[in-house]
């Protein structure tokens, strides 16, 4: 018999590996933001448009690729991460199959331009269905952008087995914040349709669940930690209160996004009784293990994985989120024994090792009106069973409105504590009482009373509002005034900046610098305002505002004005003065509160909060 077994062509292979590694637009995101990341980016930037089938590009600020690494990313198996096949026991990076470049080749227009930062020039590549239109030399900044055009424009059955726009931009986001919550050190900003959805600045990982999924978390949020030599859990949990049908759960292991779900169900079984049934608690929890002990090589896409012990991991989740939740609300009296007992330094062979019984009450829940539990609880030492409130709260209130059926009524006047903050539209001078009782806490925190009420003040956050009121109102009424300095500074930029930096000339005057343009890529600052810094930080200062102002306009024609003021007073808000006298606190006051928005900084975080006498005193009943 003729033989009759062909190789299949580079070409159809790919587009039938494609047809495992990309499902929808969203497989392209995630494998383009693990690669930014395997790259050593700092910055990400995401664009979609139409969710994706037109345009989804990322663009890093990563070690970039050499000419020839620029073509041959595309090819299948062509990796940069494992050199040996012993690398693939201690996978430390996202890829490693180096197929996702191909597959997405394969099927649809891409656009790569990379440049490391060591070199001169960097390089394009134009490549369609895999095959290779343009590789060639061409000037582009530090890092690689990779822009993915018409998917699946040669594989008309997937195209049109793509759900609506909506639900594909939600695969979309999803897979942004995988991707964002365990990498909170990476900044990371998204724009759809012309327009920036998400501006995720480097933070810790708090911080980044509450700017991608509301500040209404914040105070829901309690940790979880666990320092252990087999393994490190840490991340958040949300209270009890917060379950819902669907909600927040992301789980990471060693720093990978992860879908497990016998370690689902260590987290929910913790929260078995505090939470009614159908519901599920937000979790973001960070599992790291020996690279060694985990096969992430189980599927395309990397999302399953298998665990050498799963049953010794579950143990250990279960027993950190049950003793974040029985610590969860400030209950000096549970004696817990802090650290799991050192049974293991090295897991012997064939020993099972257990994890470590709590003897908390996993079911105490302060906002339980009437505790049900029969466990033995600490509190009831005391004659109490948690918090017992007898004037509900507003999240009470909710679920009793709820259970009577009442469309709307409106809550008690004492729950409504708020200062009033109308502006007023004339004289908005504010009357402030002769002596504000005030202390500093932690160099951060301003207490204070007034009105009656105890606030307390994010110190940063009010100056970050103040500041930016004082650039906004400078850039447009009033502008700064400018002190000649005796020796100007030279500040040193790439020449697109300069350029961009003469054309704001205008703009850095009015905030008080003085700005003259000395050759291509340098400027000198002849003056500066008033009450203005070391040398060094003039120079970071002028970039970010310009990089700051450059993404805004490039991509999502921002605002000119709020742009430069945001960059301005994010930068200049930890440097101000921490106020130590009563004129000083007066003055702070007075002006957080002449802004139209005292309640909140610029970047949407709180500058406030205000402790009622009603909160207090539920506090200590
Ligand atoms: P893998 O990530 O599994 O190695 P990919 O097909 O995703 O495979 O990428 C192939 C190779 O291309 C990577 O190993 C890396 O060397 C290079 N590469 C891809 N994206 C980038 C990027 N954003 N920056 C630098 N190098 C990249
Ligand atoms: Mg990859």
């Amino acid at each position: 018999m003729e033989d009759i077994i062909r190789l299949l062509p580079d070409a159809v292979a790919n587009q039938i590996a494609a047809g495992e590694v990309v499902q929808r637009p969203a497989s392209v995101v995630k494998e383009l933001l693990e690669n930014a990341i395997d790259a050593g980016a700092t910055n990400i930037q995401l664009v979609v448009k139409d969710a994706g089938k037109t345009l989804i590009q990322v663009i890093d600020n990563g070690k970039g690729m050499s000419f020839n690494d620029a073509r041959l990313c595309f090819e299948r198996h062509a990796t940069s991460k494992l050199r040996k096949a012993d690398d693939l026991f201690h996978i430390c990076t996202k890829g490693f199959r180096g197929e996702a470049l191909a597959s997405i080749a394969a099927i649809a227009h891409v656009e790569l331009k990379t440049k490391p930062a060591a070199d001169e020039m960097g390089t394009l590549v134009l490549i369609e269905g895999a095959e290779i239109k343009e590789h060639a030399p061409i000037t582009a900044s530090d890092g690689t952008s990779i822009a993915v055009k018409n998917l699946f424009f040669n594989v008309p059955a997937r195209r049109n087995f793509l759900k609506s726009d909506k639900v594909e931009l939600t695969h979309i986001e999803e897979e942004l914040y995988r991707v964002a919550l365990i990498h909170h050190d990476i900044a990371f900003q998204y724009y759809n349709n012309g327009r920036m959805v998400l501006m995720l600045p480097a933070s810790n990982m708090r911080q980044r669940i509450v700017n991608i999924f509301g500040q209404h978390l914040n105070d829901k949020l309690f940790p979880v930690e666990l320092d252990h030599e087999l393994m490190r859990i840490t991340g958040f949990i949300a209270k009890p209160e917060n379950a819902k049908k669907k909600s927040e759960q992301y789980m990471f292991i060693n720093q990978r996004y992860v879908r497990h779900s016998l370690l689902n169900f260590a987290v929910e079984k913790a929260y078995a009784d505090l939470i009614p049934q159908g519901s599920h608690p937000s979790y973001f929890i960070a599992i790291e293990i020996d690279p060694s002990t985990i096969d992430v090589n189980v599927s395309p896409t990397k999302v399953e994985v298998k665990l050498q012990d799963d049953r010794l991991i579950f143990g250990f989740l279960n027993s950190t989120v049950k003793k974040s939740l029985g610590t969860m609300s400030l209950t000096p009296m549970i004696d817990f024994d802090d650290s799991f007992p050192d049974i293991v330094t090295q897991k012997p062979e064939g020993v099972e090792v257990k994890p470590p019984v709590y003897s908390s009450n996993p079911s105490y829940n302060p906002f339980d009106k009437v505790p049900e539990k029969k466990h033995s609880s600490p509190f009831q030492q005391f004659g109490g069973g948690g918090f017992r409130r007898e004037t509900p709260t507003s999240n009470d209130w909710e679920n009793f409105l709820k259970e009577l059926n009442v469309e709307k009524v409106e809550y008690p006047k004492e729950e409504q504590q708020t200062v009033d903050f109308q502006p007023e539209t004339e004289h908005n001078e504010l009357e402030l009482p002769e002596i504000i009782p005030f202390f500093v806490f932690q160099n951060r925190y301003l207490f204070f009373e007034l009105n009656g009420q105890v606030m307390t003040a994010d110190l940063p956050n009010v100056q970050e509002r103040i500041l930016y009121d004082t650039y906004v109102n400078a850039l447009k009424n009033t502008p700064i005034h400018p002190q000649q300095s005796l020796f100007p500074q030279t500040i040193t930029l790439t020449a697109a900046q300069t350029d961009l930096a003469v054309s704001l000339k205008e703009d850095f005057l009015r905030l008080g610098y003085e700005l003259e343009q000395m050759d291509s890529t340098h400027l000198a600052v002849n003056a500066t305002p008033n009450d203005e810094e070391e040398e060094g930080d003039v120079q970071a200062l002028i970039e970010n505002v310009l990089t700051t102002y450059q993404t805004n306009q490039v991509i999502h024609k921002g605002d000119k004005i709020s742009g430069i003021a945001q960059s301005m007073a994010r930068q200049k808000r930890s440097k101000q003065r921490v106020p130590a006298t009563q004129e000083e606190v007066k003055a702070l006051i007075r002006k957080l509160f002449e802004s139209d928005m005292p309640t909140l900084s610029p970047s949407g975080k709180s500058t406030l909060h205000i402790f009622g006498a009603e909160e207090l005193r539920h506090y200590f009943e």
